[in-house]
């Protein structure tokens, strides 16, 4: 029997499921009010199934907030916030607030005044150094997370959840990296817990001992120096005492250096955390971080890791997710592939949070149900890649009867390469979900047809469709460099997708996200794989030291080169600097401001733009990572023949798979 979807308690609250979709920074609200936008992208994650809803984070005063937040800091906002708890109450969901105070994480740019902090310490986020808040300061801050919580409460809320993580400023008073306060808030761990306890106990004065009170923790903050799982259980322990009815279990702070949420964190590895807490406390714990499948969430709950599950993306890529997993359908789950393209990415570019796999995600109010066309179409698209598919089912949805035409024998285009590093597979599941419900809506996939004009002209004069979607892909481009016969090159696309071999001493020109990716998949040749690092960490056979260079050294020596300041430029913020820790890690010889002005047959003559002076990298193989260009030969001998002809995706112009996407939805909506 399914331990997920069996009804639950926190504190007084009795929920549905044991689906908590956990609070993610939106910034779909300006001017902090409640708007159609919040409502709507809310009330589709409550139809689609989830227990508890946790909106957040919002802002308890102005000092601390984040762009685009609701806020809870005036009784003004309080009928808006009604009209949003009323929408998930009536699809059966609960919903609490998250009670948010971001301390030296504020930026000055965005809240017009110098953050806070319980010391002044530099702020490796914003690079501002916050105020050192007095004692009386403090009582003020105190007072406005007990004042947001009562406006919670007056709202219909079903509770509040504190965030004492992720480096914000509670976390910041339990951390002696960050709290160096001689006073009663600092010292110690006991006087470090006193602000986030007198917070808990304040708010509790002000709602009641009934209404449940939930608190985000680190279960080890990755810190150097900061909390690790010992002193976070402390804390815990203490917030139980206090009051608190569950603890949401995350790890690590923004700045850590161990990645939380990238696309390489393994599915389910931090529920360990919460399991952590778990044998330490009592009451119900939540866990969190890359649990993306109900089959994953049903797993650590029956292994009794856990009592609840947090998802918070899997949500947002697919709001029906709890509905088609209680109904046996979770092979028709769009899967989050933790790319962080349309969430984290777009968050810290100030964007509101979308999703790479969802064109709809934030735009529910916008948009409305696909509506069925009335005058049916049969239309041919071209090429099975990520665009190809997602305009395919999007027409299909509308009634439209679509067939495509794919050269090769698989599906998703360049999300293969996208694939091909360490770590990066997720990419497939997207590709895999879309051909899937593509079948299913009856597109039709033909694969190993390569079209030609002719092909496409006589089958749309023979009536066999009335619409053309070119959706043919990029292809790499090859540099206008100097190129010594005999010279092995290669091109970067070939090598991730194995149809080209190389040598062990490589050299990848272009250091864009492909030339990283093609160095990272690389570098893992002659690596030990997870099984045999397992057994020889259970067997004690290799000291940890000698463990972490079997992992990291293998059998290729890679350089990458780059003309511009910096390696991976073009990787969004959240991942880049995880992939750049990686390079290193895997000793892969970065070399930007380098220009490459001649190829020869034992290596690659460079010139460094700082100092002019130019030098032969040695290679046995120069793999090429420099750019695509648009495949449509068929759209230049096309256009102007047929009249319903259109070009979608890198096709069109290569960008990222994302603009891809959410173009191919929009024209299949059209
Ligand atoms: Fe998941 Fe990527 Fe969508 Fe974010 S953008 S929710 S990581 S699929």
């Amino acid at each position: 029997m399914s331990i997920l979807f069996s009804p639950a308690q926190i504190g007084t609250l009795q929920l549905r499921n044991r689906i908590v979709m956990t609070p993610m920074h939106l910034g779909y609200s300006p001017m902090g009010e409640v708007n159609d936008q919040l409502v709507e992208f809310y009330r589709a994650r409550a139809r689609g199934g989830a227990g508890l809803i946790v909106v957040g984070g919002c802002g308890i005063d102005r000092i601390g907030n984040a762009f685009g937040m609701t806020q809870l800091d005036e009784d003004r906002y309080i009928p808006g916030l009604r009209r949003l708890v009323d929408a998930i109450h009536a699809e059966g969901a609960k919903i609490v607030p998250q009670l948010y105070q971001a301390g030296r994480y504020a930026h000055s740019a965005l809240t017009g005044q110098l953050a806070v902090a319980p010391s002044a310490i530099p702020s490796r986020l914003t690079r501002e150094t916050p105020e050192e808040l007095t004692e009386e300061k403090i009582k003020e801050v105190i007072s406005s997370f007990a004042n947001a919580a009562k406006r919670a409460q007056s709202a219909g809320f079903d509770g509040v959840e504190i965030i004492a993580s992720a480096g914000y400023l509670i976390s910041q008073f339990l951390s002696p990296v960050t709290n160096q306060r001689t006073d009663r808030y600092g010292g110690d761990l006991e006087g470090r817990m006193t602000f986030g306890l007198e917070v808990v106990e304040a708010i509790r004065e002000a709602v009641g001992s009934e209404f449940p009170i939930i608190v985000r923790v680190a279960g080890n903050d990755f810190v150097p120096g900061s909390h690790t799982n010992t002193e976070s259980r402390a804390f815990c322990q203490a917030l139980e005492k206090a009051g608190v009815n569950a603890l949401n279990v995350t790890g690590g702070w923004h700045e850590t250096q161990v990645p939380q949420l990238t696309m390489n964190v393994p599915p389910g590895a931090y529920a360990y955390l919460a399991h952590g807490i778990k044998t330490a406390v009592s009451i119900p714990v939540i866990a969190c971080n890359r649990i993306n499948t109900p089959e994953l969430a049903e797993g650590i709950l029956q292994e009794g890791l856990a009592d609840f599950i947090g998802m918070a993306r899997p949500l947002l890529a697919d709001p029906e997710l709890p509905n088609k997993a209680m109904s046996g359908q979770s092979e028709r789950i769009r899967p989050c592939i933790g790319c962080n393209q349309g969430c984290l990415d777009y968050i810290f570019r100030l964007k509101p949070v979308s999703c790479l796999v969802n064109a709809e995600a934030g735009r529910e109010a916008e948009l409305g149900p696909i509506s069925q066309t009335t005058a049916t179409q049969q239309i041919l698209v071209v090429g099975a890649g990520a665009a190809g598919m997602e305009f395919a089912r999007v027409s299909a949805l509308r009634g439209h009867k679509v067939t495509i035409w794919e050269e090769s024998g698989r599906t998703g285009g360049q999300l293969a390469l996208a694939a091909a590093p360490p770590g990066r597979q997720d990419f497939l599941y997207f590709a895999n979900y879309l051909a899937n419900a593509c079948r299913e809506l009856g597109v039709k996939i033909q694969h190993s047809i390569k079209a030609t004009p002719d092909m496409i002209l006589s089958a749309v004069q023979n009536g066999e469709f009335d619409r053309v979607v070119l959706a043919t892909g990029a292809r790499p481009i090859a540099p206008s460099i100097k190129i010594e016969e005999g010279a092995e090159v290669v091109q970067a696309w070939d090598v991730l997708l194995g149809r080209k071999k190389t040598g062990h001493n490589v050299v990848i020109v272009g250091g864009g996200a492909v030339g990283v990716d093609t160095a990272l998949f690389l570098a893992e040749a002659g690596t030990i794989d997870s099984q045999t690092l397992r057994f020889l960490m259970l067997q004690q056979a290799e000291t940890d030291q000698e463990l972490h260079r079997l992992l990291t050294q293998g059998t290729k020596k890679i350089t990458v080169l780059e003309m511009a300041k910096e390696i991976g430029r073009d990787i969004g913020p959240s991942t880049r600097w995880s992939m750049l820790a990686d390079l290193k890690r895997y000793k892969v010889n970065c070399l930007s401001k380098h220009t490459v002005l001649e190829i020869r047959k034992d290596g690659v003559l460079v010139e460094s733009a700082n100092d002019g002076v130019q030098k032969v990298i040695p290679a046995d193989t120069v793999i090429l990572a420099v750019g695509s260009c648009s495949q449509n030969e068929l759209y230049s001998a096309l256009q102007g023949k047929l009249e319903n002809l259109s070009t979608i995706g890198d096709a069109a112009k290569p960008r990222k798979v994302l603009d891809a996407v959410h173009e191919a939805y929009a024209e299949g909506r059209k």
